[in-house]
């Protein structure tokens, strides 16, 4: 493996079932990241764990409980081989970390494809304690200490590894904050070559990028300062800082957070679509309230899915035949997409057919009673409550209404895990299974067992509604209904998450609700939506057949929702994304942040030093606004005269504006320019007013004073800001 490219860490990794070593959305999107990466030929190491018993086996007992077992993952039968990571005399390579001051010991294994070698660390060797050995057993432990215990490992103990390997990635790649420790570990080396903790933390911060998926505060690690003492007190003067300044790289609400430690050692965040770019604005916006929401600098890459995965074969067929022979490798071409209108609608409807038998047979379903097609509606994730599986359960009478049509029936089919320690989401299955024994919904409601990427592959290939009804907005992304939108499968779906780039009104159903929420109002303004689009338009639309029994409106819907969601919603085009505006830029600033033995981090964590030392002496000591326009001669329109003290500060490494509302949900700034200096440190500022109306702009606005950098990697990194 060259040295350089990109280095991805990730608590879970989802290529294939028989490789379980993933839970759900976030380990698919792993795995599907870098198979799209091995496609684009781009360098890239992953990282992750091997959890020996893999994400547990669900079986789900007579009372409808979810029940878990969990054997060893039987690498023979890996579709991908996984091999030994061994250095160049052929012994396994073993690396050391010291968790709450024992050492211990991880191999790796790895996978190979093409430009990209997934490396995933096991703690299972024999130099270990029996406790020890179990500590990669299995995928997110309840308990705080084993949970800790692997995310050292993942962060410290692959950084660790990639050392071992000789592996030096330009750009190392946080997806979620699990792995965040491994900010620790790089300040630790570079901190035993000699370079101070401030110079290498930028050195890190540099070269490093977050991905956040999760848009809640109880979604994120938290760890209480004691058991960071605890775990890795022995870290603080290895990384050349003291205790409080390495704890406040995470520290939040009195505890530490990993998704804090993300934000801190990174130069580049993330969200995995625009809303929750948004809503992850909104989040961070609490720690640090003095920054308004819009200028938190949060970007968003929408999730996609990789097509060679989810693709059914019969459609992947159909595909080759009607498009451009490599549409395969030019998936993010929109162009090339517009040939499935000329797709016959009988070969289209035939292979959906196709899948939807196949899938029917293969899940075991007993559907057959209905005649040969009825329309079947598929609700497949984890069993997480703000997904709200019970949505369509709350008017069960109109709901059996819906489905015992005689003429036109209509199935359920329910699949997901429920995370071994969350009750209420076993519960949901528990009450499903309950639901499809009533005799209303016998026979039209289905619970599928033990939902893994197989049963997933089969369900988004052989429905023909997508549903999801998450509580907005509370659904990153969401990437199912992507796998089911390339195969032709409609969506139906709360406006949330990617569905509110994706959907065109056209293209799928869109759940609008008005308020924001998991309110009762909102459950029932969506229910009651959700019931109406099947009663209105989905049922009566699958059902409305012309010629050769054909539902010819139905499927130019499909041609519609594959053209327009495929090129967009797939790794190939997201990956690229992260290659242009992620990796390229922080691969170029990592560089420049190294140079000539760390010229620009130590320049950098010099100036931050300096700037926050000194930033309580920054005052916005008065504001005036002036009604007059034309008050003051040169600026005809000087509407804004601001005294500021910067104390020792340079009036150039400082920028003053004015911030307002803009009445909607944006804000305005209008940068005022220094036109004198009264004394040491005293300056007058004044600038003209925005271009929007003088009642919008005079109602909320303030004086603003940040600290600025050409070496900054966006406006706020030092999260500092003086308001008038
Ligand atoms: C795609 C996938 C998920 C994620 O589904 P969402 O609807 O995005 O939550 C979870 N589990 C499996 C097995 C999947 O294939």
């Amino acid at each position: 493996m060259p040295n350089g490219g990109v280095a991805y860490f990730s608590a879970e990794f989802g290529l294939d079932e028989s490789l379980p070593i993933y839970s759900g959305g976030l380990g698919i999107l792993a795995g599907d990241h870098i198979k799209a990466a091995a496609d684009l030929n781009i360098p890239l190491t992953g990282v992750g764990i091997f959890y020996k018993k893999g994400y547990f086996q669900q079986q789900i007992n007579e009372n409808g409980w979810q029940q878990q077992r969990y054997p060893d993952v039987n690498l023979e039968a890996s579709v991908y081989p996984v091999q030994l990571a061994k250095d160049a005399e052929g012994r396994p390579i073993i690396i050391e970390v010291t968790i709450a001051g024992r050492p211990v010991y991880a191999k790796a294994w790895y996978v190979s494809l093409g430009s990209v070698t997934l490396y995933l660390l096991s703690t299972d060797v024999e130099a270990n304690s029996e406790s020890d050995r179990q500590l990669t057993d299995n995928l997110y432990p309840s308990n705080q200490d084993a949970r800790i215990s692997q995310e050292m490992l993942l962060g410290i103990g692959g950084a660790r590894l990639l050392a071992a390997l000789g592996i030096k990635p330009d750009v190392w790649h946080m997806n979620e904050g699990h792995s965040a420790f491994l900010a620790f570990e790089r300040i630790r080396m570079l901190s035993a070559e000699g370079v101070s903790f401030e110079t290498a933390l930028e050195a890190v911060k540099a070269s490093t990028v977050f991905t956040t998926h999760t848009p809640v505060p109880a979604g994120h690690d938290v760890f209480s300062i004691e058991m960071i003492d605890r775990y890795l007190g022995d870290y603080y003067w290895q990384m050349g800082a003291d205790r409080d300044r390495v704890l406040a790289l995470g520290q939040l609400d009195g505890a530490f957070n990993m998704t804090r430690l993300a934000v801190s050692s990174s130069s580049k965040v993330n969200g995995v679509s625009k809303l929750h770019g948004e809503v992850t604005r909104e989040l961070f916006h609490r720690w640090m309230p003095h920054i308004p929401i819009q200028d938190i600098p949060v970007d968003s890459v929408t999730n996609g899915v990789h097509i060679g995965t989810w693709l059914a074969d019969g459609m992947k067929k159909l595909y080759d035949q009607h498009l451009v022979s490599d549409w395969a490798i030019r998936t993010q071409e929109v162009d090339i997409w517009a040939s499935v209108r000329e797709i016959p609608a009988t070969e289209l409807w035939k292979e959906h057919k196709k899948a939807k038998s196949e899938m029917v047979q293969e899940l075991g379903l007993p559907l057959t009673a209905f005649g040969e097609e009825p329309l079947i509606i598929g609700f497949a994730r984890r069993f997480a409550t703000y997904k709200r599986a019970l949505l369509i359960f709350s008017d069960l009478d109109r709901l059996a209404r819906i489905l015992g049509d005689a003429q036109r029936p209509v199935c359920l089919i329910f699949a997901g895990k429920a995370h071994p320690a969350d009750e209420p989401g076993k519960d949901l299955i528990r009450r499903i299974v309950e639901l499809s024994r009533e005799d209303r919904f016998k026979g039209r409601v289905h619970i599928v067992e033990n939902y893994a990427m197989d049963k997933a592959k089969k369900l988004v290939q052989g429905v023909d509604v997508w549903l999801n009804t998450p509580v907005k907005p509370m659904e990153a992304s969401g990437t199912s209904g992507q796998k089911a939108a390339l195969n032709g499968v409609l969506n139906c779906s709360v406006l949330d998450g990617w569905w509110v780039e994706g959907y065109n009104g056209r293209n799928g159903w869109a759940i609008d609700g008005v308020t924001d929420g998991g309110s009762d109002e909102q459950t029932r303004q969506d229910s009651e939506t959700l019931y109406r689009l099947l009663e209105d338009e989905i049922v009566p639309l699958y059902y409305k057949r012309g010629e050769r029994a054909i539902p010819t409106e139905w499927v130019n819907m499909m041609k519609e929702s594959i053209v327009s969601l495929t090129p967009v919603y797939n790794t190939h085009r997201m990956v690229t994304d992260y290659w242009n505006r992620i990796y390229v830029p922080a691969t170029e600033r990592g560089k420049r942040f190294r140079a000539d033995n760390f010229e620009v981090a130590s320049r950098v964590g010099a100036y931050k030093r300096f700037i926050r030392d000194n930033w309580s002496a920054v005052h916005v000591n008065k504001v005036e606004i002036l009604d007059n326009h034309s008050s003051r001669i040169g600026l005809n329109k000087t509407a804004f005269i601001a005294k500021i003290d910067l104390g020792p500060i340079w009036h150039k490494d400082v920028r003053v504006e004015a911030v307002g509302s803009d009445g909607r949900r944006g804000i305005w700034r209008a940068k005022l320019e220094l036109v004198q200096q009264l004394s040491k440190g005293l300056y007058v500022y004044e600038g003209v007013s925005p271009e929007i109306p003088i009642d919008v702009w005079r109602s909320n606005v303030n004086v603003r004073v940040t600290p600025i950098s050409p070496d900054f990697a966006n406006d706020f990194e030092m999260e500092l800001a003086t308001w008038g």
